[in-house]
């Protein structure tokens, strides 16, 4: 199903947008006790539906109207629960539609529910939820991938028709590679953060997640608006979108040297060589400024966390421990509704930014994110997209990687656009011999998202 097909079917009266959604609402049903994408299915939903029919029957269609979707568990829906996948917030109740919500209900789009998630989008396999692992629906001992696990594979298991996640170091490409759906991460600022639960401002997008790359496209129409309420959205004068012909396509292939699994690097090669034969002109570049992207994030990220995630104190939300005065239980409730991985960027990020250290470590790596937007900046003047594989191997083993680092290793391919704020999309691109999804991912220069997805449509046909 994709949205044009079920937006014909809804005017030619083949079937509703209730009848849609109870579809999906069924898949959900029969698969969610395995796959664990969603905390929860929206008593709304189907009156969401209701909405959209009536939208339809008056002739008002929007490009979202009727279809079914699913939001991460980090966007407010007002009236229901939104948790970040963390006990900190198991009760939190939204007061009010973040902008997200807000545009899905206009268009008359239904809001499924709220999928799973690692613990405020901290992780690579949505393992460090504090609810349960979701599982790759192509292999349900593999990992979905993370932070926006859930949302992709509900794509993935046809348990909803698309989904939003956020990214802020590849949390919503490495997991739509893993399930073998398409993610985007719109330029920075585009898309607005207003009623997220924010990891880290400078880096957070919010994208859509697909079976297509021209569904995630009409999905990234309808939600990149300018939005006062979210201080870093790009006002529209500054919208000046780009989209020419890509003839040279640039590939850092000194990033290749270890740790890239043989059959990745053997279909990315094969990738490559599609491109040529197309057409297009393969450029070696350099970015060896980039490559050092993970150990600036590992800086730039935690510190962040660890300001957003002060607000969290437990007295009105979730786990909240006693103790004999303030100071304790907030040591406790913090101790005990946060999970492991979290606690772990709390402490980092506090003394990282604490004094004495901050110079050492967060004005360097802010000096260092300045020199890999410069790089990327002088790159684009010789091509026109970079192209690399979203992740550096396929979906892993649930438990398989226990230490942080190696998980932290899961994102050397996404974060680098996350630092230079430019777009970059993931696109499946075959099976590996045990069946599990490839992929490949598209970056351009700021405001290029269109040319994203012009390249990609021509690649799904390649
Ligand atoms: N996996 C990365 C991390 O753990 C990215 C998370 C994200 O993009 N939200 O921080």
């Amino acid at each position: 199903m994709t949205i044009e097909k079920a937006q014909t079917h809804f005017r030619n009266g083949d079937f509703s947008a209730r009848e849609l959604t109870q579809a999906y609402i069924d898949e959900i049903q029969k698969k969610n006790k395995d796959i664990f994408a969603y905390l929860e299915v929206f008593d709304n939903a189907l009156k969401d539906a209701d909405k959209a029919d009536e939208m339809i029957k008056s002739g008002n269609i929007k490009p979202l109207t009727g279809i079914p979707v699913a939001l991460k568990d980090n966007m407010l829906v007002e009236g229901e629960i939104c948790s970040a996948g963390s006990k900190i917030l198991e009760n939190y109740n939204s007061t009010y539609d973040g902008t997200m919500a807000k545009i899905l209900k206009n268009h008359g789009a239904v809001i499924l529910g709220r999928t799973n998630m690692d613990e405020f989008a901290m992780g690579s396999s949505t393992e460090n939820s504090a609810y349960g692992v979701t599982k790759n629906p192509y292999d349900l001992s593999t990992v979905a991938g993370g932070s926006s696990g859930g949302s992709t594979s509900a794509v993935a298991g046809d348990m909803a028709l698309l989904s939003l996640g956020s990214d802020t170091g590849g949390s919503i490409r490495q997991p739509a590679s893993f399930c073998g759906v398409v993610g985007f991460k719109p330029t920075y600022g585009v898309v607005s953060r207003s009623g997220i639960i924010p990891m880290g401002n400078s880096l957070d997008q919010i994208g859509p997640i697909a079976k297509n790359v021209s569904d995630a496209e009409i999905f990234f129409n309808a939600i990149k608006i300018h939005d006062p309420l979210d201080a870093q959205s790009i006002p529209e004068e500054k919208r000046i979108f780009e989209n020419k012909k890509v003839k040279k396509i640039g590939v850092p292939w000194h990033l290749f040297k270890e740790g890239v699994d043989p059959e990745v690097l053997e279909n990315f090669k094969n990738s490559i060589e599609k491109f040529k034969n197309a057409g297009y002109e393969i450029i070696d570049i350099d970015l060896s400024k980039a490559q050092h992207s993970l150990a600036v994030y590992y800086v730039i990220m935690p510190a962040e966390v660890s300001t957003n995630l002060s607000r969290f104190d437990g007295i009105r939300y979730g786990v909240s421990a006693p103790g004999k005065d303030l100071s304790e239980v907030y040591n406790k409730s913090r101790g005990a509704g946060f999970g492991k991985e979290t606690r772990r960027r709390i402490l980092l990020g506090t003394y990282i930014l604490s004094h004495g250290h901050f110079d050492s470590y967060y004005s360097k790596a802010l000096a260092v994110s300045e020199a890999i937007k410069d790089e990327f900046r002088k790159v684009f003047e010789s091509v026109d997209v970079i192209v690399t594989p979203t992740s550096p191997t396929p979906a892993f083993k649930i438990g398989a990687k226990s230490d942080p680092l190696s998980m932290y290793l899961a994102d050397i391919f996404t974060v680098p656009a996350n630092i230079a704020g430019i777009p970059a999309i993931s696109i499946p691109n075959g099976f590996t011999k045990n069946g599990l999804p490839l992929d490949i991912q598209f970056m351009a220069p700021h405001f290029a998202d269109s040319l994203l997805f012009t390249l990609g449509k021509e690649f799904e046909k390649m």
